[in-house]
Formats: structure tokens, sequence, C-alpha cells
């Protein structure tokens, strides 16, 4: 039977869960999530949303636009930034009226520390503009968002996978979803559907991103034709768990943590002598691998890679207990180290993608030729652009409440007037056929070996530092990949809960991302932000001031772009 909604919201973290709520006001909304909702990677976001309140000292939108512009290397939508800092101050109390619990200063005002890239009178210097609960920023804004969703009557279908989107041209009809309990594949029609699927981590070896985060949006995107935008921006966050790529906030660095060499040298003040620590992430991710290139990294027990040190020692036990409490847990449990004592081994991790599916500033898909009726998309998933090249930190859990309100705002609206849509039974035809190829394979191949060769090939060809040869050898494997993909063959023939069932789609949307990802990267021949070239090492407005648009058609990328929007500041070169 086809379940009929007004909108479908695909993804609960932060920005599906804003939407929806958004939505809810008049559409018939339903969130459909692989995951149960406040098991969303948002909830992993430790360090905070940045907005400029101003409650430590003098703050500005103006300011943090330009951060913003700056920090994305001025290949962020500038309008765009401008939006998400002046109604970043609006949603961070919306968040607190809704009861999210902010950390508090003396006065009771909402807390705010300092974090990378985020300045006072335009690059002067750092300045408190991130506003945290303790390091759970993310786990209080899912649980607030999810409780206000469920007060709004807002339908959840949790454990649920959407496979495959419905299109009639450019308009937007539903989608095809596998439910994980019993194997079954539902068609649900709506006349909006938006993706908030997350982001796209699992792609690299070392990574701080969950497990779930396999860019399912983006790549069920790509197979129907949507370009995708900057793929090649993959952010490295400088400070992940050494060999595990689990996160240490910025926030550690925020409260004033330090990065230290072999030799207990404050390497930053050599690569950015204004901002330091806080210099955004993509100069200090370099700066590590420079410092460990120059054989002044700390040799790893395990010998996977060099490493440097984040000490937090000197800032005392109290701030440590009470700033940073989860921090000091994980380092205990996965490393036996007590922050309060003693440095942290730590080496840059894959984070977070700048790239994604392109959207206007109301959330829905427009790719610079054409704009989709009843099709969105928002948060990481998504490309508005706001980050650019780099994203400074705080600023997606700020594009995933601001953008995802204004997406499910629109949604709202569109839904009053948009004409009915048709689905049927026979809309899972497609996705059942390509199960059923998938369940009668007999090639043998598991799903790990071709997971870990992929993760490996994005990690060491398309990592922190990049060139021609290695980009091209990367875009090559991966098509080789692809095709052993193929061969991969389900070992678990079970019909409920078979989750390796979905971990071979999921493989499928990571391989076609490594693809356009490898080829984007590949093309861009300039380093900007988070691309970082050695055999171009140099920022080329005059060639590349221009976002990439990527079409994905069967083992082939096409590149074609999309203007910038730069009509608030000049490009200059970035020092910090
Ligand atoms: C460890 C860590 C710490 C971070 N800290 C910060 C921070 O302090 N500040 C900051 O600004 N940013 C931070 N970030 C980045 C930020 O948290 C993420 O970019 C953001 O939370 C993504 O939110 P989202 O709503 O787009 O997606 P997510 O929160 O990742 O949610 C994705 C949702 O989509 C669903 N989904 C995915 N695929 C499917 C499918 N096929 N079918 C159905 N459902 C699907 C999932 O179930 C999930 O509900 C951090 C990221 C990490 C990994």
């Amino acid at each position: 039977m086809v379940q009929e909604f007004d909108a479908i919201i695909v993804g609960a973290g932060g920005a599906g869960l804003y939407a929806a709520l958004e939505a809810s006001r008049t559409a018939r909304t339903a969130v459909v999530s692989k995951l149960y909702p406040q098991r969303s990677h948002t909830g992993a976001a430790q360090g905070g949303i940045g907005a400029a309140l101003g409650n430590v000292e003098e703050d500005s939108p103006e300011w943090h636009a330009f951060d913003t512009v700056k920090g994305g290397d001025y290949l962020v939508d500038q309008n765009a930034a401008k939006i998400l800092a002046e109604d970043a101050v609006r949603a961070v109390y919306d968040l607190e009226n809704r009861g999210l619990p902010f950390s508090r200063l003396e006065d009771g005002k909402i807390a705010q520390r300092r974090f990378g890239g985020h300045t006072h009178h335009f690059g002067k210097g750092p300045v408190h503009r991130s506003c945290y609960a303790a390091d759970r920023t993310g786990h209080m804004i899912l649980q607030t968002l999810y409780q206000q969703c469920v007060k709004n009557d807002v339908q959840f279908f949790d454990e649920y996978q959407v496979v495959d989107l419905l299109l009639d041209g450019t308009t937007a009809r539903g989608v095809v979803l596998f439910e994980l309990k019993t194997g079954e594949l539902h068609v649900f029609k709506a006349k909006a559907v938006l993706f908030a699927t997350g982001g796209t981590g699992r792609m690299f070896k070392i990574t701080s991103n969950a497990l779930s985060n396999t860019g399912d949006g983006p790549a069920i995107l790509a197979r129907a034709g949507v370009p995708l935008e900057d793929m090649e921006f993959y952010q490295f966050h400088p400070t992940g768990i050494l060999g595990m790529g689990i996160l240490i906030t910025e926030g550690v660095r925020g409260e004033g943590g330090i990065l230290k060499n072999r030799d207990g040298e404050r390497f930053m003040e050599t690569y950015a002598p204004t901002m330091l620590d806080l210099a955004p992430r993509d100069m200090v991710s370099r700066a590590i691998m420079t410092e460990v290139a120059k054989g002044k990294g700390v040799r790893g027990d395990r010998k996977i890679d060099d490493y440097v040190w984040l000490d937090a020692s000197h800032l005392g036990r109290e701030v440590v207990e009470q700033k940073i409490p989860d921090i000091a847990d994980f380092c205990k449990t996965y490393l036996g180290v007590d922050p309060a004592e003693t440095p942290m081994p730590v080496q840059p991790t894959a984070h977070y993608a700048m790239g994604g599916i392109p959207t206007d500033v109301d959330g829905r898909v427009d790719t610079g030729k054409s704009v989709y009726d009843g099709l969105y998309a928002a948060g990481e998933a998504a490309c508005v652009s706001v980050h650019g090249a780099n994203r400074l930190g705080t600023n997606s859990l700020v594009d995933l409440i601001v953008y995802g309100r204004r997406a499910g705002r629109h949604i709202a609206e569109y839904v009053k007037n948009a004409p009915d849509v048709p689905a049927s039974e026979k809309d899972a035809d497609r996705a059942r056929e390509r199960l059923q190829r998938l369940r009668d394979r007999k090639g043998g191949r598991h799903v790990g070996p071709v997971m870990d060769r992929m993760q490996e090939v994005m990690m060491e060809k398309v990592g922190v530092y990049r060139e021609q040869s290695e980009m091209d050898a990367a875009a090559a494997e991966i098509r080789k990949l692809r095709e052993e993909f193929q061969e991969v063959t389900v070992q678990d023939h079970g019909a409920g809960f078979n989750a390796e069932v979905l971990q071979i789609m999921e493989l499928e949307n990571l391989l076609d991302l490594s693809l356009v990802t490898a080829v984007s990267a590949a093309n861009r021949t300039e380093s900007r932000g988070a691309h970082s070239r050695k055999d171009f090492p140099d920022r080329d407005d005059d060639n590349w001031l221009k976002h990439t648009m990527a079409t994905l058609a069967g083992d082939t990328v096409s590149i074609d772009y999309k203007p910038v929007d730069i009509s608030i500041w000049e490009p200059k070169p970035r020092t910090y």
C-alpha cells in the first residue's frame, strides 16, 4: 500500500528535525530515518554553535559572515553566509526558548567560547562566539528538536532506509524505503521531499564520522541525474584521536589547549601568528602534516603514522571536567590518558563534506540551470554554499538550524498549492529489481574488503595533500572497485533485520561519491581551502573562482561550473 503525506523528510538529524518542525505547521509530515533520531550524527557534535550574541565580548553578525567567507577561502556564496550569520542569533535564542540547556555565564547569559577562524573586527583576533552545552551541544539540539516534533504530531518512521527517489522530470513525488525489521520495500508519496541524510565521512579510513555517514542522499540524487556541487572540498579536522579518528573538539583549543610537536614547541606560531591554534582547520591540519614531514612529529607506538600533542593539562582539572567532560572520558577510555594531566596524541581525521546537493537559500535543489519542484536538501548533505572550500567550526550546527528551518518553511508554503502527484506500488519495481540482483549474485566477494580498500585509497590519495597522479590513480582504482562491487555477494539471506543488504547499498553510495570526489578534485588545478595540491600550491581566482558541478552517469563524471556570489567582499589572500 502506498502511504501518502504532504512532506517527507529523509533524515532525523538537526537539519531534518528542524525542517520537519517548520513543515509540520501546514503539511502532513513524515520523518524517515535509518537510525533512531537521537542516534543521528548531530548528537556527536561537541564544540558548539556559532552566533554573534556578544555575551562575553563585543561581536557582530557582520564579522561572523566575513569570517565564514574568509574561512571558506572565498568560495562561499556571500549572501547565503550573511543570512547564516544574521539568522544564527535568532536561531540560538529560539533553541533556548524551546528548552535547550546551554552552559551559562555567571550572569545567567548563554556562555560562549572561542573557536577556529572566528574573529572580531574582521580578523583582528579570536572572539568568544561559540554557544555550547558543555561538550554535548549536538546531543542537546537533537533532544530538544525531537521533543518539539513529537509535540507537533510529526510522524516518525525509524529504521527505514530510503533507497530510491521518485521523480517526474524535475518534480519530486516520493521515495522508496527499505524497512529494516521486515526487509520489505514501501512507497511513500509526497508533494515535497527533503534530503537531510548527513555526511559522507565513511569514504575515508580515518574519520570522525559515525558508521551511518554514508552519503545516501547525495548518491541517490546523483544517480537521478542531479549534479553534485564542490565535492572536492572535504575537511580534515586536525585533532582526531590517534589511529581511531574519534574527534577531539576544537573547543579544547577554544578553552586554551595548545598543539605541540615532539620537541614541545607550539608550532602554530610559525603557521598562523595571530590566530595560532585557532586558525581554520584546513591550515592547522596542513601544519600538522608539515611538522610530521619535517620529522617533528611524535613516533606513534603502533607506527600507523606520526602525530602531534594536544596539550590541555595546563588548563586545570576543573576546566577539563566542566567544559570538556566527554572528551576527558573518551581519552581515558580509548587511550588511557587523562587530559587534565597528560597531552593527547592527535592526527588529522576526515570530518566534514563542504560539498553536496546544490540548493538555493530556501533549500530547493538548484543546479544553477534549473530548480526542482518539491525537491529539497539541508544540512551536511546539502551545499548552499555557506562553507565554500573550508567550513569553520560551529558553522555546521548553525547551517542545520538556519537552513533546515528555511527549507521547512518553504515546504510549508509550497505544499499548500502544489498539484497532487501520482505514485503506485509499481514505483518500487526499480529498487526491487536492484535488491533482487544483489541477492542473486554469485561473485563471492564480501562487502568488508571492498569498503576497506575504498577507504584506504581515498585517505592516501585524496587526503590532506593532493597531486594529479595520485588523484587520477584514485579515480582509476575506485572505478575498478565499482566493478568488483558487482561481485559483492550477500551472505545473510534472512529477511528481517538484514543489515548486510543495507551495508552493501551504503557501499555502493560511497563508491559513487568517492568517484565524483576524486574526479572533481583531479579537475581543480589550484589550491583553495581544504583542497590543497602539491603541484598547484596557489589559489587561482582568475580561473577557479567557481563552483564545481559534477554529474555522474555510469562510469563517467562530467564537470560543469556555477558562479560564486562575491557581492559583498572582494576575495583577498587568506592570512591568520
Ligand atoms: C564527532 C563530530 C563532532 C562535530 N562537532 C560539531 C560542532 O561542535 N559544531 C558544528 O557546527 N558541527 C559539528 N560537527 C558537524 C555536524 O555535527 C554535522 O555536520 C551535522 O550534525 C550533520 O547534521 P545533519 O542533520 O545534516 O545530519 P545527521 O545528524 O548526520 O543525520 C542524518 C540523518 O539521516 C538519516 N539517514 C541517512 N541516510 C538515510 C537513508 N538512506 N534513509 C533514511 N534515513 C537516512 C540518519 O538516520 C540520520 O537521522 C561534528 C561532526 C562530528 C562527526
